[in-house]
């Protein structure tokens, strides 16, 4: 008997998996795992059940256990019949393959994606993309599930959160925005001054002397008083108040798109990709008023340089102080890039840290290169079988099933309330109530139904090919956690993956 290792076998099964077949059933996964434990005679062995999980993240209850049990010095080797049992988020299982498990010495296997960490195979290179086209599959739902969030925005109902200061969310009705009387009066006086000609510089200054309170302070928000800035206005929030449109009346969602279902970075949506419903609520400022302001801002627009999101921003860190590195605007003088400390940028009075100028430009064609090598090992093909099998197996017959399903309890709901009416146990304004009510929920669903029916053909290989050449800034967010570079223009890159 081998005793090296005390292995945890996981197994994950979610409600999506659930009725995919045989594959990826409880059944299927454990007796994967006990023919592994046998036939490398594993004297020590304990299973890890999650049903009912989704792999999006790590809050499973079993999964939880098998850490603790990892702490308590209980397990050392990790099995799971595959990388997406372990889970479908690849900055988690990076973490998990990449770091944790190493510091635990613990080892880990998933046997149908042959890959274990303890051997230093060719598989594990290609790791990191077996995990992200996991992360694909779920990128691809979550998509499905938004569209639900999108209608609703179509309908002009707030789904937003938080309103924007000035406004508040009825209390009968969470969908509709009314004016916050003890906010608006902000809202007004920046648009006046505004019109009256005030720079957004010179209305920041004159609300900080006047003492204006910020929305952080008027609604007590865990505003972090121990930030020098809280509590100061500043020109950035002044400029999201003057270019609003809600502020006139009308409802304007999905300005903003999360890069990814998971990763909490979240970038600006394309105008044309707004979603603009016109006076669904009462207005603050006048239409007029607010074109007056926008034109006003066009103007002095025009002199500002346009600030241009670069591939690697947001990532790039100084190797000697930890802080961020700025991606300066081109120099006039001759068009170039340069990074600079921003701890010495705004503090160089104080001799800290030192400028670290490095050409952008030389930087990012270096990153671009170096990615384009790693992906140039990976194998599309293989990854683009494993996609449409998962699509063609599993996605849509899951989620059409369960929306099947959940028609027939309505179904079967309405025809009890008839025969209760019948029964005279409900009356009949009642029965029209609920009735319409349900007859309505039923049509949402339908309508889904239609939308998922579509038949799959599209290429994969292409979209997968194209999905990885494209080298933008959310796969080199996938990829690349930080990019630290020092004094001596040494450059560190940070994987979110084991680098070979
Ligand atoms: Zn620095």
């Amino acid at each position: 008997m081998n005793d090296l290792y005390k292995v945890g076998l996981y197994i994950r099964l979610s409600k999506e998996d659930e009725k995919c077949g045989e594959s990826e059933s409880i059944t299927n996964q454990k007796s994967l795992l006990l023919r592994f434990v046998k036939e490398n005679s594993h004297a020590h062995y304990k299973l890890y059940v999650d049903d009912g999980y989704s792999g999006t993240n790590f809050d499973r209850p079993a999964f939880k256990q098998m850490i603790s049990d990892i702490e308590a010095g209980q397990i050392n080797m990790v099995v799971t019949k595959d990388l997406s049992r372990l889970g479908r988020d690849y900055i988690g299982c990076g973490e998990y393959i990449e770091k944790y498990f190493p510091a635990h010495n613990v080892r880990y296997i998933a046997l149908t994606d042959n890959i274990d960490t303890i051997i230093d195979s060719c598989n594990n290179d290609i790791l990191p993309f077996k995990a992200i086209m996991n992360d694909y599959y779920a990128k691809d739902i979550s998509k499905k599930i938004k569209t639900a969030l999108i209608t609703k925005q179509k309908d002009g109902k707030w789904v937003g959160g938080c309103p924007p200061l000035g406004y508040m969310v009825q209390d009968i009705n969470k969908n509709k925005l009314v004016i916050n009387k003890k906010e608006a009066y902000i809202i007004r006086k920046i648009f006046k001054l505004a019109i009256q000609g005030y720079s957004i510089y010179q209305i920041k200054e004159y609300l900080n002397e006047n003492k204006v309170p910020t929305a952080s302070m008027i609604r007590g928000s865990r505003g972090n008083s121990k930030f020098a800035n809280y509590g100061i206005w500043n020109t950035k929030t002044i400029q999201n108040i003057l270019t609003n449109q809600i502020y006139t009346g009308d409802l304007v969602q999905h300005k903003r798109i999360k890069l990814n279902y998971k990763i909490k970075k979240v970038v600006s949506n394309k105008k044309e990709d707004w979603i603009i419903v016109p006076n669904t609520h009462e207005a603050i400022i006048s239409k007029q008023d607010f074109n007056e302001v926008a034109k006003k801002l066009e103007k002095s627009k025009r002199v500002k340089r346009k600030k241009i999101t670069r591939l690697l921003d947001g990532i790039l860190y100084c190797y000697e102080c930890k802080h961020r590195l700025t991606i300066c605007s081109p120099r006039k003088s001759d068009g170039k890039t340069y990074l600079v400390c921003n701890y010495y940028r705004m503090y160089s009075k104080n001799k800290v840290c030192t400028s670290h100028a490095f050409n952008y430009d030389i930087l990012e064609k270096e990153i671009v290169k170096i990615i384009k090598e790693k992906i140039y090992k990976i194998d599309i093909k293989d990854i683009s079988l494993r996609i449409k099998k998962y699509i063609d197996n599993n996605k849509n017959k899951n989620i059409l099933q369960n929306l099947k399903m959940q028609i027939d309890k309505k179904r079967n709901y309405l025809d009890k309330m008839y025969l209760e009416k019948l029964d005279n146990k409900i009356d009949n304004e009642m029965y029209n109530r609920i009735s319409n009510k349900l007859k309505l929920e039923i049509k949402d669903i339908e309508s889904k139904i239609l939308e998922l029916d579509i038949p799959n053909n599209i290429n994969i290989e292409d979209k997968v090919k194209n999905y990885l050449t494209n080298i933008d800034r959310e796969l080199i967010i996938r990829l690349i956690d930080r990019i630290e570079i020092s004094k001596d223009k040494d450059v560190f890159i940070y994987y979110n993956f084991r680098n070979h």
